[in-house]
């Protein structure tokens, strides 16, 4: 438990799957990249508008990505996660393919007599298309609101 209220990710961080976690402060953590050598280069979101920092020639030498606003130094370098994501992180398209796995797992047992697994590969294409985009629709409506995230 931390004594700090936790803005939780905005859908569309939760989305990339590059959420980590937070900072000492509350501020949300996420990592630069997926993969490669950026994965592990972490960088705190501005408590404004939850954006990267972006260099510019305010006071700080740092401005909000998305408000312009300027923010302190700090978000224009690394952070440190003080509390870790409560799930692992991973991006919406793999966290479909799961899904769909155990979808086909069970459609399969449903027609033991049917031995092969064959799909049309645009229809196969379409079909996950379509359940990223759902889902990517249920966390817009249901990702947690601040006041229901509490670490
Ligand atoms: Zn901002």
């Amino acid at each position: 438990m931390s004594d700090i209220d936790l803005q939780p990710p905005k859908a569309v961080i939760l989305e990339s799957g590059r959420f980590r976690g937070w900072d000492s402060v509350g501020n949300v953590v996420v990592a630069m990249e997926l993969t490669g050598p950026l994965a592990a280069h972490l960088f705190a979101l501005t408590p404004c508008c939850q954006a990267s920092g972006k260099g510019s020639d305010s006071e700080t030498g740092v401005v909000c990505r998305a408000c312009y606003e300027t923010v302190d130094v700090y978000f224009g370098g690394p952070a440190e996660i003080t509390y870790p994501a409560p799930v692992p992180s991973i991006p919406l398209d793999q966290v479909v393919d799961r899904a769909l796995d155990n979808f086909w797992d069970s459609i399969a047992k449903a027609y033991p007599t049917v031995m092969t697994g064959d799909m049309d590969p645009l229809e196969s294409h379409r079909f996950s298309t379509a359940c990223e985009d759902v889902v990517r629709q249920w966390l817009r409506d249901n990702a947690p609101e601040p006041e229901e995230v509490r670490a």
